[in-house]
């Protein structure tokens, strides 16, 4: 039987604001065992979809990024918040739970038709993916896949991602 990687990840109620329940995957990335069976896990699934690029949404998408994408043999591209990347960036407003936020992009990161893998630690209402994605598009690559480690289906990101022709695949799910 497959290990459940739930078993790795801890939830904190109240995180962080009264009613969440977070899902801390510091304790699944800081187990050996759950470090490599995660990334071991993503690397399976699209080592033959011919990927181009993976980029992976900051900060915990990183974590697993660098990794999944050395092991595929391809780049790395990160998806930042606002101010934080050096270059010349095109960027997309999303909505949170309370107010907005800002991702960015090189506008150099990416080449035309190349095909992207999305990756990130969780996927709630998907409005993060689906900043990426648009980033991702607006320089003529696409985004071909998606993964996450975490989907927390009630909230409906992962069949908004579908309902746009991405394949979203994920390692675990919290109802
Ligand atoms: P969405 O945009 O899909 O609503 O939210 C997903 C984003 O919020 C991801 O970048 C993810 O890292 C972060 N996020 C939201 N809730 C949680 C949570 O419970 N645990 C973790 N690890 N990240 C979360």
């Amino acid at each position: 039987m497959q290990k459940d990687l739930r078993e790795f990840i801890r939830t904190i109620p109240d995180f962080p604001h009264k009613g969440i329940m977070f899902r801390d995957v510091t304790t699944l990335f800081g187990h050996p065992e759950g470090l490599r069976l995660t990334i071991e896990r993503i690397v399976d699934l699209f080592k033959d979809s011919n990927i181009d690029k993976v980029a992976a949404l900051e900060a915990r998408g990183f974590i697993l990024g660098g990794a999944v994408a050395r092991d595929l043999g391809v780049g790395f591209v990160p998806i930042r918040k606002a101010g934080k990347l050096p270059g010349k960036t095109i960027s997309e407003d999303y909505e949170l739970e309370y107010g907005k936020a800002t991702l960015e992009l090189h506008d150099d990161a990416l080449e035309a038709g190349e095909k992207v893998l999305l990756l990130d630690d969780l996927i709630a209402t998907g409005g993060t993916a689906e900043a990426g994605i648009k980033l991702v598009e607006r320089l003529g690559a696409q985004v071909t896949q998606s993964a996450f480690v975490i989907d927390l289906p009630d909230l409906g990101g992962a069949a908004k991602i579908e309902a746009m022709g991405i394949p979203v695949h994920v390692l675990c799910a919290f109802e």
